[in-house]
């Protein structure tokens, strides 16, 4: 199976006739191509492979604990009270998440917007959420990219989750008014200081309690920061809503 995972990662890149035709025809998996789909446009043997985030994480941060808060967010809690996270940030899941953000699997966003609404349906009360935020872009970096992959995730995500209801996704309200460089390469300390006072709430958000939609956590320094600005707007909780945990080394 993890042949034709990596077979997949190889090609997906190319317009591949066979995997448009299949849309049409019948289901066929999104990574190795057979025709015996269980889920998501997956294979059973692709399910099993994926790196699954472990049921024993801190509730707080994501990060393997013992199904508590782990020892950090006891004596330092962040400003979000809860992460939910579908996969640990690794292989196939980073490949995939990376073809996804740079656009040559756009289609992913309704894969990863189904399994984030399974994941949430089983550990949480939807009715306890108000509004799903997705990250915010810069609209020099949505100018550069095309379009924002947390919105595109969240989308798919609230129409599931949602359905008849009234839909709870805000894109509109929350604002990234700075342009921080990549964070990816950055130690947490430096991407704390970049990220400081770079997002800004338009709205009155008393007695809200909001999930943030992204793509990859990493240290959560860009969820902590827009966590403690809707805070400052009025929210009283805040969660985080993961394709991907990335677990420290
Ligand atoms: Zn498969
Ligand atoms: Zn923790």
């Amino acid at each position: 199976m993890k042949q034709t995972i990596n077979n997949w990662l190889k090609n997906s890149h190319l317009l591949n006739i066979k995997s448009i035709a299949s849309i049409f025809l019948k289901p066929h998996c999104f990574l190795c191509a057979t025709n015996r789909t269980q889920k998501h446009g997956l294979c059973s043997g692709c399910l099993n492979d994926l790196t699954w985030a472990p049921a024993n994480s801190c509730l707080q941060c994501g990060l393997i604990s013992d199904g508590n808060l782990c020892g950090s967010c006891i004596s330092s809690p962040p400003d979000f009270n809860a992460t939910h996270a579908v996969f640990i940030y690794a292989y196939p899941i980073d490949t995939m998440i990376q073809r996804y953000k740079y656009g040559t699997s756009l289609s992913l966003s309704h894969a990863f917007g189904q399994l984030l609404n399974e994941k949430i349906r089983l550990i949480n009360n939807v009715d306890a959420i108000d509004l799903i935020i997705p990250m915010p872009m810069h609209p020099t970096r949505l100018k550069e990219r095309g379009f924002n992959q947390a919105l595109e995730i969240a989308k798919v995500l609230d129409s599931l989750l949602c359905k008849s209801k009234i839909s709870k996704l805000d894109y509109k309200n929350a604002i990234r008014k700075t342009l921080t460089p990549p964070q990816a390469s950055l130690p947490l300390k430096q991407r704390v200081k970049n990220i400081k006072g770079a997002f800004k709430i338009n709205k009155d958000l008393t007695g809200k309690r909001i999930a943030i939609v992204d793509d990859v956590m990493t240290t959560g320094a860009s969820l902590n920061e827009l966590a403690k600005t809707l805070k400052q707007a009025g929210a009283t909780h805040v969660e985080c809503w993961v394709i991907a945990r990335t677990l420290p080394h």
